[in-house]
């Protein structure tokens, strides 16, 4: 007998039709004699309509109504899981993330999860039942409900499974697996049948959806075993690895892009001490974080400064920006927020040279300018316009023999 906690995505509770049938999922893994946790998303599109909702009143919605309000997706999906399961004969209980006691900081929009008191839990997979527990939310210590940020079901699956002990934390999803891209983009992508836990967090942190980054970071830190597979279709899915691997890795496992960027360079500023925490000093205090920075070398005594931000945050760091742009003379401010980051990940690159160079050919050979790079052991990043993003992917993952071969 294991224990195993199921997450559902969105697309799988999508409608009453996919929960009878993830319910179906969840009685068969009973009767096979196994105790099951199961975490569920808000049902396909709901989150988006709320933040729409909220939006419609003004851009910026205080946090804490904001959590309050997005948070209600997950307890309409949590209750309609619940009761197919009990439809079926199986003994269920749905839980907020509050009812489930995930303890959280106060950043309503994107809670750290603190600790989880699993005790009613417990209790309940002793008695034979099924916890339903709402993803995405959890409880601040003076009682206001928290949300995790977006894709935050992934993270209560992989922390509930941490608390619980878990022998496997299964994320069913709306594809089999975690692929060499995002198969939407580049249709011959293959499914990884293992991908170790570092390559995981990189794709994940460089914008690869499947797994919220949070939940890889957990997964790493509790040793959870993680494997990400298909609401839909049969399959073994993905397991993410926590072993080394050796010479014989590929060089590129994997390429992960990200559109939620946006660049900004200040012109002619001087080439002096000082200046770039001078630049970047109002934008980090205003709660704005900073990604890739490139400074070019100076001529005459005067540079150009480059960084990017998220997109959202792409007006507020130019009006952030003016103050300090005119005291150092800056001779302009200029952005834009039609970017995308495209990035080869990979723990073989470690061992092998000259990934960076056949990354560039290729890009070049497509016409496709690239504005920043930033690299690590294992991943290369660039930056390049946004409308050469697909044409990019497909073509990196084509020239790195990352396809089917179709
Ligand atoms: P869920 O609602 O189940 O949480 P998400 O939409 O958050 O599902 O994540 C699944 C999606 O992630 C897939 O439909 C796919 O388009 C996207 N994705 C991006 N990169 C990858 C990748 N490397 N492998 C698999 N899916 C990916
Ligand atoms: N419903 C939330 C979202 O759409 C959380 C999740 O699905 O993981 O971001
Ligand atoms: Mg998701």
């Amino acid at each position: 007998m294991a224990l195993i906690v199921q997450k559902f995505g969105g697309t799988s509770v999508g409608s009453l039709e996919r929960i009878q049938h993830i319910a179906e999922k969840v009685a068969q893994t009973r009767a096979q004699g196994h105790e099951v946790v199961v975490v569920v998303s808000a049902m396909s599109g709901e989150t988006d309509r709320l933040i729409a909702l909220a939006r419609a009143l003004g851009p910026h919605p205080d946090p804490r109504e904001y959590a309050t309000l997005v948070s209600t997706g997950e307890q309409v999906s949590m209750a309609l899981v619940a009761m197919a399961l009990l439809a079926k004969g199986c003994q269920a209980r749905s839980y907020t993330g509050g009812q489930a006691r995930i303890c959280t900081d106060n950043h309503h929009k994107k809670a750290r999860i603190m600790g989880i008191e699993a005790d009613a839990l417990k209790a309940d997979l002793k008695q034979g039942f099924v916890p339903v527990v709402a993803g995405f939310q959890g409880i601040a210590a003076n009682g206001d409900i928290t949300t995790l940020g977006r894709g935050g079901s992934d993270t209560t699956a992989v922390a509930l499974a941490a608390a619980l002990e878990a022998d496997e934390c299964q994320i069913y999803t709306d594809v089999d697996g975690v692929y060499t891209t995002d198969p939407r983009i580049a249709p011959d992508a293959r499914r990884l049948s293992v991908i170790t836990f570092e390559e995981m967090l990189e794709l994940a942190s460089l914008g690869a959806k499947v797994l919220q980054i949070r939940s890889v970071e957990f997964a790493g830190k509790y040793n959870v075993p993680l494997r990400v597979l298909s609401s839909f279709q049969e399959g073994p899915g993905t397991l993410i690895t926590f072993e080394q691997v050796g010479m014989e890795a590929p060089k590129v496992s994997g390429i992960a892009f990200n559109r939620d960027e946006a660049k900004v360079t200040l012109m002619g500023v001087p080439d002096k001490p000082g200046v770039a925490a001078r630049i970047l000093e109002p934008v980090s205090s205003g709660g704005i974080d900073i990604d890739m920075i490139i400074q070019n070398v100076a001529v005459e005594g005067i540079i150009d400064f480059t960084f990017t931000v998220h997109r959202d945050d792409y007006q507020k760091t130019l009006e952030l920006l003016a103050n300090v742009a005119q005291e150092l003379e800056a001779r302009a401010v200029i952005g834009d927020n039609k970017i995308a980051k495209l990035s080869l990940v990979g723990v073989g690159m470690r061992s092998h040279a000259g990934i960076a160079s056949t990354m560039f050919t290729v890009l070049g050979k497509e016409g496709i300018n690239i504005q920043l790079i930033s690299t690590s052991e294992i991943k290369i990043s660039v930056v390049i316009d946004e409308k050469y993003l697909e044409l990019g992917v497909r073509s990196l993952h084509t020239a790195f023999g990352l396809g089917k071969g179709i």
